[in-house]
């Protein structure tokens, strides 16, 4: 999936993820992929996260649309822990690669959102019986 400069896709990933600790359910967000506009839905019970990614032709016009007008290109069923562990990683994946000043360079709209990872990390330490390793000193 790629998705252009103009949202802050890694931020709305990091931050969607969090928002499933709280009271919320499910969060939503997308991606633009310039035309196209890739709308992930994330949706908790008790111990899982759904995932479902739709996909519309025009996002000029397509955020008024309803899901179901999409088509869905993605859709996965994750234990949470699992589900969060594997966005950390990924965002952290991102940070090793670029460091902060290349991923602002690479990204020019948005900076790498380190509040937003340190949200999801304390979360996911706190609420989630995680055994795997989690990389405390950097954000
Ligand atoms: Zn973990």
């Amino acid at each position: 999936m790629v998705a252009g400069y103009c949202t802050d896709a890694l931020a709305d990933l990091v931050a969607g993820a969090g928002e499933l600790y709280g009271r919320q359910r499910s969060a939503r967000f997308f991606f633009d992929a310039e035309p196209q506009e890739l709308r992930w839905v994330l949706r908790a019970t008790d111990d899982t996260v759904d995932v479902t990614v739709h996909k519309f032709p025009d996002v000029a016009v397509s955020p008024d649309f309803p899901d179901s007008q999409g088509t869905v290109i993605w859709q996965s069923t994750h234990p949470r822990p699992a589900f969060a562990h594997a966005v950390l990683d990924a965002a952290h994946t991102v940070l090793t690669e670029h460091g902060e000043a290349g991923y602002l360079a690479k990204w020019a709209m948005h900076p790498y959102p380190v509040a937003l990872v340190q949200d999801l990390r304390r979360l996911h330490i706190r609420d989630d019986a995680c055994d795997l390793p989690h990389d405390l000193s950097r954000p």
